[in-house]
Formats: C-alpha cells, sequence, structure tokens
C-alpha cells in the first residue's frame, strides 16, 4: 500500500544494518579460509565485494533522499529480505565456511568459467545503471522529492536495467558457488520478487510521470533491450 508518511530511506533500517554486519563477519572467516575455497567461489566474493563498492556510495547518498511517496508492502519487505539471503548471506556461509558443506556440489572447470565469464556483464550493468539513476535509486519502491525519471544512458533500450543484471547475477552465480542452499536459491528468490515488483514499479512510476513514461516504456524493452526503429522522430 502506498505510504505518504513515513519519510525516511529504507538504506538505513535495521535489517539492512544488521544484514551488512553479519556480512563483514563472515567476509573475516572467507579471507581467512581463503585457500580451502573453491575457485568458483574465491570469484564471487571478488564480485560480492565489487557489488558493494558499487552500491556503497549510492546508499549513501540516497539517505539524504526525502521520499514524497513508498509503496513498501509485506510482500516486498519479506523477498527483499529473501533476495539479500540468498544472493549474499547464504552464498556466503557456504563460502566462508563448512556450515553448508552437505549441499555443496563440483560442476566441470568451463562451467564455472562461464559463470565467472557472466559476471562481468552483471558488474558492468550493475555499476551503470546506479550511475544513470543516481539518487533516484532506493532499495525499495520509492519516488523521492524532485524525482526525475531516467531515460538516458543504459535506461536508453531498458526499462530496468539493474533488473537485467540481477537476472545475470543469479544465473551466474550457481555456477561459482556450487551450493544448492548458497548458490541456487538467489533464482527462486530474485524471480518472486521481480515478478511481484514490476507491475507495482511501473504502476508507480505511471502514477508519477503519466504520458512521459508511457512514451518511454513503449520505446523500450523491460529487460531485454529495444533499439528504437522511429529513426526519423529522433532525428
Ligand atoms: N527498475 C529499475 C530501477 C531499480 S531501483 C532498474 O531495474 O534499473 C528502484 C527505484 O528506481 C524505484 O523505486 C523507482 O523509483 C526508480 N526508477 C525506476 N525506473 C526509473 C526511471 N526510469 N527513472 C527514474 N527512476 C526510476
Amino acid at each position: 500500500m502506498a505510504n505518504r508518511t513515513e519519510r525516511r530511506s529504507l538504506v538505513g533500517s535495521l535489517p539492512a544494518l544488521a544484514t551488512l554486519l553479519v556480512s563483514v563477519g563472515l567476509l573475516v572467516a572467507a579471507f581467512v579460509r581463503w585457500p580451502q575455497i573453491h575457485w568458483g567461489g574465491q570469484v564471487w566474493l571478488l564480485v560480492m565485494l565489487a557489488t558493494f563498492a558499487v552500491r556503497a556510495p549510492f546508499s549513501a547518498q540516497v539517505r539524504k533522499n526525502v521520499i514524497a511517496e513508498r509503496r513498501h508492502d509485506r510482500v516486498e519487505a519479506t523477498l527483499l529480505t529473501a533476495m539479500f539471503a540468498g544472493m549474499m548471506v547464504l552464498p556466503m556461509i557456504a563460502v566462508a565456511t563448512p556450515v553448508l558443506s552437505f549441499a555443496d556440489y563440483r560442476l566441470p572447470d568451463w562451467a564455472t568459467t562461464a559463470g565467472v565469464l557472466l559476471n562481468i556483464p552483471y558488474i558492468w550493468l550493475f555499476w551503470r545503471s546506479h550511475t544513470d539513476l543516481g539518487r533516484n535509486w532506493s532499495p525499495g519502491l520509492e519516488v523521492r522529492d524532485g524525482h526525475s525519471l531516467v531515460t538516458r544512458g543504459v535506461y536508453g533500450p531498458i526499462r530496468h536495467p539493474m533488473y537485467a543484471a540481477i537476472w545475470i547475477g543469479v544465473v551466474a552465480q550457481p555456477l561459482v558457488v556450487q551450493n544448492w542452499i548458497g548458490g541456487c536459491l538467489a533464482l527462486p528468490a530474485f524471480a518472486a520478487l521481480y515478478l511481484t515488483r514490476i507491475p507495482k514499479e511501473e504502476a508507480m512510476m505511471r502514477a508519477q510521470f503519466g504520458a512521459d513514461y508511457d512514451a518511454y516504456a513503449a520505446k523500450t524493452g523491460r529487460i531485454w533491450p529495444r533499439f528504437r526503429r522511429d529513426r526519423r522522430s529522433a532525428a
């Protein structure tokens, strides 16, 4: 449900801080255990650090945002938590500790390599979409005071490049983190978040930007790039 009364950004919330603290603890454990970690897991750790490095400055920036509208419900909060667990906490436990080793599997090196290579477009698109969205980014569904509709950069051909990046990341994850719990659960968690969030996010953008959003949506693909054919009107 839309909530216009709460105005703080979600970034500083308690669950986010708790997750961060647990992640830091696990990160220390991972580097202590580094030589015993499968090389796919080692690469995943570095990609995870890159993910944090991309996101951290934006998290700090949007904390100053004044939130005009928030469409955050229980389903969204639950799935966001499941996503954090599937994409960050469980793989970290699988890589950094022997706790989940009963669920390990091993793939051939070519499959691990495919996972490593997929992480290149993942981190590039994740970084570009943050840069293009700037202070309009938010972890939950929010519109800030002064929100602008971004239609340039990676938002030119795709409406949801950040989600496209995350799709690539969750497909790559089971190839590098070779563990049924730490590698595979992010995919269904993100699929559920994506499917429930897209209609709500697009409705929120449409309510905010009206015909401008309709025109933008008509020219772009959701996660698959669509390049404009109407060059005459673009010229
Ligand atoms: N769905 C986008 C953005 C994810 S961040 C992507 O995958 O790249 C989520 C927030 O981004 C939403 O709360 C919404 O306020 C904002 N947002 C989404 N698309 C936007 C756009 N084209 N311009 C500005 N803000 C946008």
